[in-house]
Order: structure tokens, then sequence, then C-alpha cells
């Protein structure tokens, strides 16, 4: 190998480091923006069927204008879980918590589980054995 050569692949080795940085970069910040558009994604879809289960509920309108508040405050701070048993396939609109201990959902102004769910019988649910 000539001196030449040897000059010249060292050039193309620090060629070929440089784009694998710069292509590192563009993938970092593509996963970054996917991710932003998938949060985006989440929220807009939570809104949709935050309406359509607002729109098919029974429930008094005041009851039904409280849910709508209180779903679109959990959206806005990306509570995911409390949004899917709000407004999710199995959710129910007028749930206001979930029980830390055993998932239960909780309903009313001071949220607690409904009294057909109790007792649980999972130990230390605060809810549990009353
Ligand atoms: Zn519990």
């Amino acid at each position: 190998m000539t001196p030449e050569n040897t000059k010249e692949i060292q050039s193309l080795k620090e060629e070929v480091k440089k784009i694998k940085q710069t292509s590192k970069k563009k993938e970092d910040s593509l996963k970054d923006k996917i991710k932003k558009l998938q949060s985006k994604v989440r929220e807009s879809t939570s809104y949709k069927k935050l309406i359509v289960a607002s729109a098919r509920s029974s429930y008094d309108p005041q009851m039904v204008v409280d849910s709508l508040k209180f779903v679109a405050n959990a959206i806005h701070s990306k509570n995911w879980k409390l949004v899917d048993r709000t407004v999710g396939i199995s959710g129910n609109l007028m749930t206001r918590g979930i029980c830390p201990v055993c998932s239960i959902n909780l309903v009313g102004k001071e949220p607690k589980p409904r009294d057909w769910t109790l007792p649980c019988h999972i130990k230390k649910c605060p809810f549990g054995d009353t």
C-alpha cells in the first residue's frame, strides 16, 4: 500500500464516521418527532372518544358536562389510565378515580367504589372490608 492510499483510506474512514454521526442525529430527531406525534394522536383520539361517550350517555346533562370537564383535564395531564377508565372500551364516563391498591373505579364527589363492587377482598385496599 502506498502512503497515498493509506491517506485516502484514513480520509474515507473519517468521512464514514461523520456520516454515521449525522444519521444518528437525524434518527434521534425523527424518533423524537414520532414520539410527539404519537402523543398528539393519543390526545386527539381521546377527545374524540370523550365526545362520542358524552353524546351516547344517558346520564343527566349536568353530570355529562362535569364529566367532559373532568376527562378533558385528565387528557390534558396525560393521565391515560384514567382516560381509559372513563372513555375507553369498557370505560364509564362517571369514573372519577382509580383505587391505588386494587385499581377499582371510583365514583362521586368524594370518589369511592360503587356499593355493588364492595367488598373487594383485596388486602390493604382502603375501601375493602369495612
Ligand atoms: Zn381498592
